[in-house]
C-alpha cells in the first residue's frame, strides 16, 4: 500500500454543524432505510434523538438493486430531511447517487453518504469531494481495503479532508447472512492508520436479530461509531424491514456502547 502510506499520519476532522463529531466517539447515527415521509421521518428522528443517538440517517435516493423496488423520495426527500433535520436539531447523513445532485444537495444534508454501488463512481467521488460536507464512503461489497481506501485517496485529492469510511459487509461464499461484517477490515485500518471507520451491521448481517452483538463486535474492533436502520415500527419499513431494529433495541446498543466509553 505504498502509495497510501500518507494516510498514516493524516489526521481527520469531521467538522458537522461546527463540531468535531466524533469528540464522543464511538457516535450513532440512527434511522430508517429510507426516508418514507414526514411524519414518519419526523417520529424516528425524535424517538433516535431521545434515545441519545448522534445524528440522523435516512435516503432519499435509493440505489435498489431491483428497479421494481421503492427507488426513494429524491427531491422530496431531501426536502423532509432539511425540514426535520431543523425542526429536530440532528445532523443528517444521506447518499448521494449521482454526481449531478450533489450541488443541489448541499443545503439539505450534513454528511454525504457514498453507498457500497458507488465507491468506484470516481466522478462522484470527485464532484463529493469539492463541497465542504464530510462524505462517508461505504465499501464496496466486493472491494479490497486498498481499493476503498484509494476511494477516500480520491476525496483527499479533490481538497476535502473531512471523510470517514464505512463497513457495510463484504460478499463471501457464506449466504447464511445478507453479508459478511468484515471486522478485520475495521482492526486493521484503526491499528494502521488515522481514518475514521463507522460500521453498519444492519446491512452487514441483514438481520436485526445480530445487530446488537456486531454492533459490540464492532466497538470492540475499533470502529468511530455505527450506523444502524431504526424505525418507531420495524415491520413496517418500506426497505430492509429484515434488518431494521426497533427504538428499544436501539436504546439499549447506546446505553451499552455508553458504558464502554
Ligand atoms: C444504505 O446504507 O442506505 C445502503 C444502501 O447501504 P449500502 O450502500 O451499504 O448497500
Ligand atoms: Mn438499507
Amino acid at each position: 500500500m505504498d502509495n497510501l502510506a500518507s494516510l498514516k499520519n493524516m489526521k481527520f476532522n469531521i467538522n458537522v454543524m461546527e463540531k468535531d463529531f466524533l469528540k464522543d466517539s464511538p457516535v450513532i447515527i440512527a434511522g430508517p432505510c429510507s426516508v418514507e415521509g414526514y411524519k414518519v421521518y419526523r417520529d424516528v428522528a425524535l424517538k433516535v434523538k431521545e434515545a441519545g443517538a448522534n445524528a440522523l440517517r435516512g435516503g432519499a435516493f435509493k440505489p435498489r438493486t431491483s428497479p421494481f423496488e421503492f427507488q426513494g423520495l429524491a427531491f422530496e426527500g431531501l426536502k423532509i430531511i432539511k425540514e426535520v433535520k431543523e425542526e429536530v436539531g440532528l445532523p443528517v447523513v444521506s447518499e448521494l447517487l449521482d454526481p449531478r445532485d450533489v450541488e443541489m444537495a448541499v443545503g439539505s444534508i450534513d454528511i454525504i453518504q457514498i453507498g457500497s454501488r458507488n465507491m468506484y463512481n470516481y466522478s462522484l467521488l470527485k464532484e463529493a469531494a469539492k463541497t465542504n460536507l464530510p462524505i462517508m464512503i461505504k465499501r464496496g461489497m466486493a472491494a479490497s481495503l486498498k481499493e476503498w481506501l484509494y476511494a477516500a485517496m480520491y476525496i483527499i485529492e479533490g481538497g476535502n479532508r473531512s471523510v470517514m469510511l464505512c463497513e457495510r459487509g463484504i460478499r463471501t461464499f457464506e449466504n447464511s447472512t445478507r453479508n459478511t461484517l468484515d471486522l478485520n477490515s475495521v482492526a486493521l485500518i484503526s491499528h494502521k492508520y488515522k481514518i475514521p471507520v463507522i460500521v453498519d451491521p444492519s446491512h452487514g448481517t441483514g438481520n436485526r436479530d445480530l445487530v446488537y452483538n456486531m454492533s459490540l463486535a464492532s466497538i470492540f474492533a475499533g470502529a468511530s461509531g455505527l450506523m444502524i436502520e431504526t424505525h418507531t415500527d420495524p415491520n413496517a419499513s418500506i426497505s430492509d424491514k429484515e434488518q431494521t431494529i426497533s427504538i428499544e433495541k436501539l436504546k439499549s446498543i447506546i446505553n451499552k456502547v455508553n458504558s464502554l466509553k
